[in-house]
C-alpha cells in the first residue's frame, strides 16, 4: 500500500484504537498502520480499550468482537455514549451475520470479517479519513421532516435530535447529492467504502434500515429513502 492517506507534513497523525486480544493480529495491525503514518494504540481487553480511548482519544477505532473480559458490542455502546460520531470498524468472524446486524444497531460503522487482508483494511480506513476531513459544506440538508446537520453529525425531528454515524451522513450525503435519481448500491460502496468490488451491499441495506427510522414518519413504507428494485436508492426530499 502506499500512503494513500492525506497525512501532509507537520499536520497531526490520526491515531487509531485498536483492541483486539489475538497478539498477531494486533501487531500485523500495529505495524501496517504505523507504516501508514498513524498513531497506534493497542488493547487486549474491551474495559482497558475504553480507557484508552477517554484517556488518550482516538479519531478511528478498530475492535474485535469477541473479546477476553468484556464483547464487543458492549464496548461499541460505550464507546458510544462518549464518542458517539468516532468511526469504529468490528473485527467479525466469518458467518457471523446477525452479529454484524447486532453490531450495526450498537452503534458500529463498518464491519470486517475475518481473516481479511490488511491491506484493504487499510485501504478503508483511509477512505474514511479522506471523506472525514475534506472540507465539505455544512448546510443544513431538509429530508422530508427531517434536518440533517452534516458536520455535527445531527439530525433534528420533531424537536428531537438523533446522532448520526459516520456512514449514515455520508449515505445521506451522496443521496441528496443525486436527489432524485437511483444510486446503485454498488456506487455507494465505492464512493463511501472506498474499494470498488469490496464490501457487501447488505452493509448498505442496513444502514439504509438505520436511517429510514430515523426519517421517515413510517420506515415501513418509506417515502424518502425510496428502494429502487434491482438497483439501489433514491431520495425523494
Ligand atoms: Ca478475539
Amino acid at each position: 500500500m502506499t500512503n494513500g492517506n492525506s497525512n501532509g507534513q507537520g499536520a497531526p497523525r490520526r491515531r487509531v484504537l485498536v483492541i483486539e486480544d489475538e497478539p498477531d493480529i494486533a501487531r500485523g495491525l500495529r505495524d501496517a498502520l504505523e507504516f501508514e503514518q498513524f498513531d497506534v494504540s493497542t488493547s487486549s481487553h474491551g474495559r482497558e480499550g475504553i480507557k484508552v480511548l477517554r484517556e488518550r482519544g482516538a479519531d478511528l477505532v478498530i475492535l474485535d468482537l469477541m473479546l477476553p473480559d468484556i464483547n464487543g458490542f458492549t464496548v461499541c455502546e460505550e464507546i458510544r455514549q462518549s464518542h458517539p460520531v468516532v468511526p469504529i470498524i468490528m473485527l467479525t468472524a466469518r458467518s457471523q451475520e446477525t452479529d454484524k446486524i447486532r453490531g450495526l444497531e450498537v452503534g458500529a460503522d463498518d464491519y470486517v470479517t475475518k481473516p481479511f487482508s490488511i491491506g484493504e483494511l487499510i485501504a478503508r480506513i483511509n477512505a474514511i479519513f479522506r471523506r472525514l476531513y475534506r472540507s465539505v459544506s455544512d448546510d443544513a440538508i431538509q429530508i422530508g421532516q427531517a434536518t440533517i446537520f452534516p458536520r455535527r453529525h445531527e439530525l433534528v425531528r420533531n424537536r428531537k435530535t438523533v446522532t448520526l454515524s459516520f456512514y449514515e451522513v455520508e449515505i445521506l450525503r451522496l443521496l441528496h447529492e443525486r436527489a432524485g435519481e437511483p444510486v446503485s448500491r454498488e456506487e455507494i460502496l465505492e464512493k463511501i467504502w472506498g474499494v470498488s468490488g469490496y464490501g457487501s451491499s447488505r452493509s448498505v441495506d442496513n444502514f439504509v434500515v438505520k436511517l429510514r427510522k430515523k426519517i421517515e414518519v413510517d420506515a415501513s413504507s418509506p417515502r424518502h429513502i425510496v428502494t429502487i428494485y434491482g438497483t439501489g436508492y433514491k431520495l425523494l426530499a
